[in-house]
């Protein structure tokens, strides 16, 4: 499958990781948009929120139980956001469910 993300989860294309277990993967995003913004990604192939089910939740769950640790490892001790863009209109440029962890300022109070 041509999937970026899928290779950097097996290696094939270089990334910055950040956090890995059996899971999840995650990893410094090429273009941060604040001091720290990291991707964590399901090792599964899921191309967005639209594609979650109960068959497979258990991956995104995974997500939020490894969010903490990488927030952590990278010193987010006051607080940060976490977005995941779906499809056109949230402007998703990668077909492979991603959460954005940004922090380490003070973040815009308007979302969008
Ligand atoms: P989205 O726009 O929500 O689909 O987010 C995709 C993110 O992937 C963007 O923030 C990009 O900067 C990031 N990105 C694209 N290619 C790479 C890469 N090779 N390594 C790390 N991050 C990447
Ligand atoms: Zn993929």
């Amino acid at each position: 499958m041509d999937c970026l993300f899928c290779k950097i989860i097996e290696g094939s294309i270089p990334s910055q990781k950040v956090y890995e277990d059996d899971a999840v993967y995650a990893f410094r995003d090429i273009n941060p948009m604040a001091p720290v913004h990291v991707l964590l990604v399901p090792k599964t192939h899921i191309p967005s929120m639209d594609g979650v089910t109960a068959e497979n939740s258990a991956a995104v769950a995974r997500i939020f139980e490894a969010i903490p640790k990488a927030a952590a490892a990278e010193g987010l001790t006051n607080g940060y956001r976490v977005i995941s863009n779906c499809g056109d209109d949230a402007c998703q440029t990668v077909k492979h469910l991603h959460f954005h962890l940004l922090g380490g300022r003070k973040l815009p109070d308007r979302m969008a």
